[in-house]
């Protein structure tokens, strides 16, 4: 595949984030307008409740977009999805008909703002990348029970929450929460003093399952609509005291971060790439009968307050373990009703290297080994007024897909009410 021509010229830059081949989806408002569904073509934003409202664009099956999410159109399914992309390529495409008809309804992205792409139904976050499990088991175990038994046959995941999901360029407060030293009596309760990002990508459900129907990989590949990039800030010390026996709770209700845009199976279709080898025979319910992930290079830096930012990891999508759809499948596999608006955190994204860990736990060691940033300063965990941005691309020939960034920054704690 190779670059899509525009009439839109930023959009033919081979730097774009989003060229014509990615249109990706996302809520945008300027200056005293309602939120509203665009799409980012070049330095761009296409308005999609002006062009409905101008006849340009209409779904066959109803659906609008003067509306602060993507949901209606989620839910109308995957043929659907592919008449609005097929729509918006002949609008766009470099020898459309009417480019001067749809010109208009361009808006310069450096004056939107943009918001929640999609209403969060639900937020399960999984923890099925590799070598992220076994650098956090060796620490908390040892290398010889890294991975727990049942980790090569089930994607292991828990139940987040939705509430706190927030776009990108949303300030995180630090949590307070319970922790207890190692050589501690009593637990004590505070601001979170081992803060920490996790670099994930986030699978968007489009089309629902039926309580009491499980849903095949395949099936559950078909129900997917999209992804976006998604970090799972986790508050380490409030995580070891409470996480036994039920997993994470309050270590990671307090704020789940995601990109504005919304990156389409359609955009990222030639960038599928198979999970890595099997060490154990999946049961046939979690087989994949075709590639399901893909090949997106991610990376992370942070900066301090008015600072600089240093690039601290770089990896990519393709080292996860089990795919999306095969995350989504075990979802629904006791019956669980999968929601249009479902929210699947891929679990954090680490390669084989130092360079390549998805963590701040994982790069210090556990805070043993401190990073340097390129200012001098040095880092075990976040600190206050910390920037952390997470970003990523498939890189195609001669163009890219853009996921934008997907960016943070840590104010104090709050008091705790007396
Ligand atoms: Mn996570």
């Amino acid at each position: 595949m190779t670059l899509m021509k525009s009439w839109v010229a930023s959009a033919n830059s081979p730097d774009t984030q989003f060229p014509l081949n990615n249109l990706p989806y996302g809520v945008f408002s300027t200056n005293g307008t309602e939120p509203r569904c665009g799409v980012a073509i070049g330095d761009m934003i296409l308005d999609m409740a002006a062009c409905e409202a101008e006849g340009l664009i209409t779904l066959d099956e109803g659906g609008a977009f003067d509306l602060p999410c993507w949901n209606d159109v989620m839910e109308l399914g995957p043929e659907v999805w592919s008449q609005l992309r097929a729509r918006l390529i002949a609008l766009l495409k470099e020898d459309a008909a009417e480019p001067e008809a749809v010109a208009p309804f361009l808006v310069a992205q450096a004056e939107a703002d943009l918001h929640m792409p999609l209403l969060v139904s639900e937020f399960t976050d999984f923890y099925a990348g590799k070598h992220h499990a076994m650098n956090v088991g060796t620490m908390f175990r040892g290398p010889e029970n890294a991975l727990p038994p049942n980790w090569l046959h089930i994607p292991i995941g828990y139940n987040g929450r939705a509430s706190s999901v927030v776009v990108s360029g949303t300030d995180v407060v630090r949590p307070n929460g319970q922790t207890k030293a190692p050589d501690a009596d009593m637990p004590s309760f505070g601001p979170c003093k081992r803060l920490d990002i996790e670099l994930e990508i986030g699978a968007i459900v489009g089309t629902s399952s039926a309580l009491g129907q499980p849903v095949s990989v395949a099936q559950a590949d078909a129900m997917i609509f999209g992804y976006v990039l998604l970090n799972d800030w986790s508050a380490r010390d409030i995580q070891a005291w409470e996480y036994q026996p039920l997993g994470p709770f309050q270590a990671k209700a307090f704020a789940t971060s995601i990109s504005p845009w919304i990156v389409t199976k359609a955009a990222l279709e030639p960038f599928r790439t198979t999970t890595p080898e099997r060490e154990k025979d999946l049961l046939p319910y979690l087989r994949e009968p075709s590639p399901m992930l893909y090949d997106i290079d991610l990376s992370v830096t942070m900066a301090p307050k008015g600072q600089a930012a240093t690039t601290i990891a770089r990896t990519n999508y393709n080292q996860m373990y089990y795919s999306a759809a095969q995350q989504l499948a075990h979802h629904a596999s006791s019956g669980c009703a999968m929601t249009s608006g479902d929210l699947l955190g891929s679990g954090t994204i680490s390669g084989p290297e130092k360079s390549e860990r998805g963590s701040l736990l994982e790069m210090t060691w556990g805070g043993k080994e401190p990073i340097t940033l390129a200012t001098g300063e040095t880092r075990s965990f976040i600190e206050d007024g910390d920037t952390l941005t997470l970003s990523g691309a498939a890189q195609g020939d001669g163009y890219k897909i853009g996921f934008g960034s997907c960016i943070g920054t840590i104010t104090p704690a709050v008091k705790f009410p007396e």
